[in-house]
């Protein structure tokens, strides 16, 4: 049985719950390092990175964090949790993961009331027009070897993925589409056995 972690520190960990949990898939919220055992996979959902960091170290949750990322098993990262997977975080010396070889520099959109809703397009997993939503988004401003383009959206790369580790500068489930998870998930676990995927 597949059972994805997300990561419920803070932020917006209920809408990727929901969008699962319309997938027929099971999820688990992480807050111990206990909550990782036996995860398929996990998901690393928008709010504040710093804010996460810090619940983290509350938590002892970093260590075990990496070395989930270190197994093997895929994880995706939202905005925020896009940040935390990043090699490097722009000018601020900012505690990350480093699983994926990019630069990321924070709030590069503006700030909350510059949010907005797009449709992007991510070829490499057959996806058109998927609405999401940049809010205080993310760039990633370089991108290191073996590093796959997404999506992108106005001239910059919106989403990245590198081995089993997927990041968006977006959030992509915040809405009801669920094609985006469903296509994660098919990428990701198809081969596992694990979930059926209908549209992808
Ligand atoms: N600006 C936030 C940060 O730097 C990310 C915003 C989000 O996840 N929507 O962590």
């Amino acid at each position: 049985m597949t059972m994805i972690g997300v990561l419920a520190l803070q932020g917006g960990f209920l809408a990727h719950r929901h969008i699962l949990g319309a997938l027929g898939v099971e999820t688990r919220e992480v807050r111990l390092p206990q909550h990782l055992e036996g995860l398929s996979g996990l998901i690393m959902p928008g709010g504040e990175s710093t804010a996460m960091l810090k619940l983290m170290d509350a938590y002892s949750l970093f260590e075990p964090l990496a070395a989930f990322g270190q197994s093997g098993r895929p994880v995706l990262g939202t905005c925020a949790g896009a940040i935390l997977m990043a090699r490097r975080v722009a000018g601020l010396g900012q505690r990350s993961f480093g699983w994926i070889p990019v630069e990321i520099e924070r709030n590069a959109y503006g700030s909350q009331r510059e949010s907005f809703q797009v449709k992007v397009d991510c070829p490499a997993w057959g996806l058109e027009s998927v609405p999401v939503l940049f809010i205080r988004a993310p760039r990633f401003t370089e991108l290191g070897p073996e590093t796959t383009v997404l999506s992108e959206w106005e001239g910059s790369v919106t989403g990245v993925i590198h081995r089993q580790f997927t990041a968006v500068a977006y959030h992509p489930e915040l809405g009801e589409d669920t094609r985006f998870h469903a296509a994660w998930l098919a990428r990701n676990f198809e081969r596992q056995g694990a979930v059926a995927c209908a549209s992808c």
